[in-house]
């Protein structure tokens, strides 16, 4: 006999237990199937996110900047830190325990929400059955009303650097050295290249970063990334554009890396290896040939704007569908699919996601980068404010980078925010509540802000576009 749910989710990742969370808020009965198995290799919600990425490297990331501020920074305000040093295995335990903490709350929720958690692993059928396989037990058949899909994410695998799990690593394994590697190869300078390669370089790791294209960030600002790209080489990140990497070598104790840049072959000797070259959704074993949903031909499940599959009454969220894999955008498509499924009819606004960088100073943005309107032929107006202007970042020692602001020419309708600097990830959130509401680089200028505060470069950048900054020389508008 089948159990009957109406809805099922498969995946607890943030696309996946928000889903959930919210279904069961709603009165629904869900069941959320999750196989993943934590460190201590117990059964474990939360996914990717809380596990394995998100929560622990920003867990290394502050850690490590505070090691910085501590050994290199503290003495510049007038305080003697003399003997600061790093233990490595408390840092990753510490780590371990804020995901401890963390995971089990969601277990919490679910129990509080009244979401049923299947430890094992789901697949759907046709007609919404799903076989659930539990880790201790046999196959089930369950059915349900409505199935949501949130499978998730996995490194990206390339054949001249096959993992050994020791010295060459994802993700995933450099959440765990033991000891902070003299010298440190990074494959990818994209966010996971350079916010792990930040972690081990600000511990002392000497960092080379091979990145295969000829740009440095290319989906930020221009500006943007090249100012940042100039901070994290200062800092010492060692990011070597246009290479490609042609083998990968445990030979002893270290890793001989072989790659090509435009002066010919290339060799570099590291005692660890980070592969970070992107993630690809996660799919195998999800689908039964006959269950209805199809894939789109980059090996994502195939969905509309509402998360729909082609499968009726069957829906996927998160870094298995289209779209940027960001947590928070998976978990805002699992609480419209909820919401949908109970009645309601909202949206996610795809033009408004934010996107952050975890480095020192953080990268963050919304909406669209000056070199992508010039390709669009929009009239944009621009407006910056540095920190360096910024009495609260002066005051705070941490003064480098700026806000953009991008403003449409006719209209002062704002159409993207760019911060390189400190706390740009919580500075960018109100770029994003102003875009959502449709907002003008007037409004935002129009708007006050305590002083202060570092929010107030966003306001100083926006009464920038039409060239009314206070606290720096403007330059002439048209
Ligand atoms: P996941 O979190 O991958 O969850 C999917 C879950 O589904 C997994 O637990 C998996 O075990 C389970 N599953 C898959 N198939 C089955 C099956 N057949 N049966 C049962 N269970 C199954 N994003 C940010 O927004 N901010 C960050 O700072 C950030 N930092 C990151 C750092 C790192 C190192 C990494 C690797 C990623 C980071 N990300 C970050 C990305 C973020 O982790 C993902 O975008 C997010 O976790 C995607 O959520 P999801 O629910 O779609 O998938
Ligand atoms: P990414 O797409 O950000 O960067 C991968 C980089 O590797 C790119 O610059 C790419 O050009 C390069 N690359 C690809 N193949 C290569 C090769 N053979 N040799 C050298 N370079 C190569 O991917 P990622 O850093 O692995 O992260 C995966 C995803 O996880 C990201 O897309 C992001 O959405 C998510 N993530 C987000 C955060 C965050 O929000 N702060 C943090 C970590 C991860």
């Amino acid at each position: 006999m089948s159990e009957h749910y109406d809805v099922i989710v498969i995946g607890a990742g943030p696309a996946g237990y928000e889903a959930a969370i919210r279904c069961a808020q709603l009165g629904l009965n869900t069941a959320c199937i999750e196989k993943d198995k934590g460190k201590d290799g117990e059964p474990t919600l939360g996914g990717t996110c809380l596990n394995w990425g998100c929560i622990p490297s920003k867990a290394l990331l502050d850690a490590s900047h505070k090691y910085v501020e501590a050994s290199q920074h503290f003495a510049e305000i007038g305080i003697n830190a003399p003997d600061v040093s790093v233990d490595v295995p408390k840092m990753i335990e510490r780590k371990d325990e804020v995901v401890k903490g963390l995971t089990g709350g969601i277990k919490g929720l679910f129990t509080g929400n009244g979401v049923t958690p299947l430890y094992g692993t789901g697949k759907l059928l046709a007609n919404r059955q799903v076989s659930f396989t539990p880790h201790d037990g046999a196959e089930q058949i369950l059915q349900a009303e409505h199935v949501i899909l949130a499978a998730g994410s996995v490194p990206v695998a390339i054949p001249p650097a096959p993992l050994d799990g020791d010295r060459i690593v994802d993700s995933t394994g450099a959440l765990d050295f033991t000891e902070v590697p003299a010298r440190l190869g990074v494959i990818g300078a994209g966010v996971i290249g350079l916010e792990l390669g930040s972690v081990w370089n600000r511990l002392g790791a000497e960092v080379v970063v091979l990145e295969a294209l000829e740009e440095f960030l290319p989906m930020a600002d221009e500006r943007i990334a090249r100012d940042a790209k100039k901070i994290l080489t200062g800092q010492g990140l060692d990011i070597r554009l246009g290479t490609r990497v042609t083998g990968a070598e445990v030979s002893g104790d270290e890793v001989v890396v072989s790659y090509q840049d435009k002066d010919g072959d290339q060799s570099l000797s590291v005692d660890k290896l980070i592969v970070a070259v992107g993630r690809r959704p996660y799919t195998e074993g999800l689908l039964a040939p006959d269950c209805g949903v199809n894939l789109d031909e980059r090996g994502f499940l195939y969905v509309n704007d509402l998360c729909q599959t082609d499968a009726p009454n069957v829906y996927a969220v998160g870094d298995v569908v289209r779209g940027p894999m960001l947590a928070h955008k998976g978990g805002e498509e699992g609480v419209m699919v909820a919401e949908r499924i109970a009645g309601f009819k909202p949206l996610v606004n795809y033009d408004t996601i934010p996107n952050v960088i975890y480095t020192h100073p953080e990268i963050a943005w919304v909406g669209k980068t000056e070199q992508q309107l010039k390709a669009d032929g929009e009239n944009y107006t621009v407006g910056s404010f540095p920190f360096a202007a910024s009495g609260r970042a002066l005051a705070a020692n941490d003064t480098q980078g700026m806000v953009k602001v991008i403003a449409d020419a006719d209209t002062d309708r704002l159409l993207g925010v760019h911060v390189l600097g400190p706390q740009a990830s919580e500075l960018i959130a109100q770029a994003v509540i102003a875009m959502e509401f449709d907002a003008s680089a007037e409004d935002l200028g129009l708007i006050m802000f305590a002083h202060p505060t570092l929010s107030e470069a966003v306001h100083e950048a926006a009464l920038g576009v039409s060239g009314h900054a206070i606290h720096m020389i403007n330059r002439k508008k048209k």
